[in-house]
C-alpha cells in the first residue's frame, strides 16, 4: 500500500449522509486500499450550478497499491452503484468521488487531472482535507493559504454542529 491518496466525497440527492456512510463501508471492504482517515462531514452550498440543494462533503485519506487510474475506476464503480445522475455538468449528484491528491504526483491525461483542477477554489474540499492531511505533506501550506483566502466566501458548516 505504497500510495497515499486524498479523495473527496460529495452528495446532494437523497439521504446524502447515509450515502457517504454507505460508500465508506464499501471502500473499507476493498482489497487494494485502506481508508486511513475520514474527515468530519460538512454541509456546503453548491458551487458552480448554484440552483440546487446543499451538499454533504467529506475527504478521506487512503493508502493504496493501486495506480491513480485504477483507483479512479474503483471510484467510478461506486458512483455507479449509488446511481449517480450525470446528465447536468456540475448538477445534482447522488455521489461524486474525486481524487484530490495522489502522493505529490502531477497527473494530466485523458481521464485524470491531479491535483484536482478545482480543489484550490473549493472550501468544501480544502477544509475537510486540511483536517486530516499530514502536516508534512508538500501541499499542506498551499491548502492552508487557500482556505485563508476563500474563508467566508462559501458556506460550509460541520454537519454535527448544526445538529444533523
Ligand atoms: P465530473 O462529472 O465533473 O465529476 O467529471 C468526471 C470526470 O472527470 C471523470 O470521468 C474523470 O475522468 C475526470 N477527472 C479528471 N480529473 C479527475 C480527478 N482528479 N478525480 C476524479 N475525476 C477526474
Amino acid at each position: 500500500m505504497e500510495n497515499i491518496a486524498y479523495v473527496g466525497l460529495g452528495s446532494n440527492m437523497g439521504n446524502s449522509k447515509q450515502t457517504l456512510q454507505a460508500v465508506l463501508e464499501d471502500l473499507n471492504q476493498e482489497p487494494d486500499l485502506d481508508v486511513e482517515q475520514v474527515s468530519h462531514f460538512y454541509v456546503t452550498d453548491p458551487v458552480g450550478m448554484v440552483d440546487q440543494d446543499q451538499f454533504v462533503n467529506a475527504v478521506i485519506k487512503l493508502k493504496t497499491s493501486l495506480t491513480a487510474e485504477a483507483l479512479l475506476d474503483v471510484l467510478h464503480r461506486y458512483e455507479q452503484k449509488y446511481h449517480r445522475v450525470r446528465t447536468i455538468h456540475w448538477g445534482p449528484r447522488t455521489l461524486d468521488l474525486d481524487i484530490e491528491l495522489f502522493n505529490n504526483d502531477v497527473i494530466n491525461n485523458a481521464v485524470l487531472d491531479v491535483p484536482h483542477r478545482e480543489m484550490f477554489n473549493r472550501l468544501f474540499v480544502l477544509v475537510p482535507l486540511q483536517e486530516i492531511m499530514d502536516k508534512t505533506h508538500p501541499k499542506y501550506q498551499q491548502v492552508s493559504d487557500a482556505i485563508n483566502t476563500l474563508n467566508g466566501s462559501q458556506y460550509i458548516m460541520r454537519l454535527d454542529e448544526i445538529g444533523k
